[in-house]
């Protein structure tokens, strides 16, 4: 079913003064950020387009009651991993956002977190751009960001630190990155907010300690952010990659290594530490 333009039912029921919700336009991409996995955290940009669009693709990392906002005709494909099987090549997505444009479709690309933080975005727009296809971002709250504040911790706090850096722990290989500079951020950065970092883990930490960082140092892995099954895991530098293994901590996961972990003391405001573990009493997990 169609939405015509200038039926304006469709459009979002919220009224600002001086402020108009874009028109989802046939032949559109709008590509967005659905953020971390709270459904709160949505956008109301994202939410528009949710209740515009006539396809939907969406990634792994997006909430499934998120996909409830959309309208009930709307097509909604899937194109992240399932069942064991690969993911989609990247090229096919695109490809495909291009196809579903050109057929008159309003496309919402939805993805997790931010669509230009980790996400290809970046590479999705491109190809719409040589295909000519016109499109829109909409931002979403990145892991690193929100999913931090959702474990207490903040991504700068004054005094602590003036920097933050975001980094994948595994290039598009999967394997750990080597063109990052690891003794420059261990130097340079206060502060290290770590994507896809569960696998190489040991190779990581030892890398930073390597480059001057401390055993000592504070870091919190904080696994299905935002969600009702966020884990938070309080441990060190040193000792890290073992209480990762050991907890069973499961991606999608953050990974922060500085001292702004340690502010989580004070500021955990979802839900205390429900234990701390007998032998490791640096090593809290919670449950939501
Ligand atoms: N575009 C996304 C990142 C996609 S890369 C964003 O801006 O957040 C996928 C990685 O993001 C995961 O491996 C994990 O490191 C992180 N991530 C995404 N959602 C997460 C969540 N709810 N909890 C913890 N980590 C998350």
């Amino acid at each position: 079913m169609e939405n015509s333009v200038d039926d304006e039912s469709h459009l979002l029921d919220i009224s600002f003064p001086d402020f108009t919700w874009p028109v989802f336009e046939a032949g559109w991409v709008w590509l967005a950020g659905a953020g971390p996995g709270d459904p709160g955290l949505l956008s109301l940009h994202a939410l528009n387009g949710l209740q515009q669009a006539d396809t939907i693709v969406y990634d792994a990392l997006v909430d499934e009651r998120i996909l409830k906002l959309a309208s009930t005709d709307a097509e909604i494909i899937y194109a992240g991993k399932r069942g064991g099987k690969p993911s989609p090549k990247q090229t096919d997505i695109s490809v495909k956002l291009v196809e579903l444009a050109q057929k008159g479709r309003r496309v919402l690309r939805l993805k997790g977190g931010d669509p230009f933080v980790f996400g290809r975005g970046g590479e999705e727009a491109l190809s719409l751009v040589n295909a000519g296809v016109p499109f829109r971002i909409i931002p979403g709250i990145t892991a690193g960001v929100g999913g931090l504040a959702y474990a207490g911790i903040p991504s700068t706090h004054r005094g602590i630190n003036q920097a933050v850096t975001f980094l994948t722990g595994h290039d598009q290989n999967g394997v750990a990155p080597d063109e990052l500079d690891w003794d420059a951020l261990a130097k340079g950065s206060p502060v290290i907010v770590m994507y896809m970092a569960m696998k190489h883990i040991a190779l990581i930490t030892q890398k930073l300690m390597k480059g001057g960082r401390a055993a000592q140092e504070p870091v919190a892995v904080i696994s299905n952010a935002t969600l009702n099954d966020q884990q938070v895991l309080e441990t060190t530098l040193g000792t890290c990659a073992d209480d990762i293994a050991r907890s069973g901590f499961k991606p999608p996961a953050i990974v922060v290594v500085g001292k702004v972990v340690s502010l989580r003391e004070q500021l955990n405001w979802l839900q205390p530490a429900l234990y701390e573990s007998p032998d490791h009493s640096h090593m809290s997990e919670e449950t939501a």
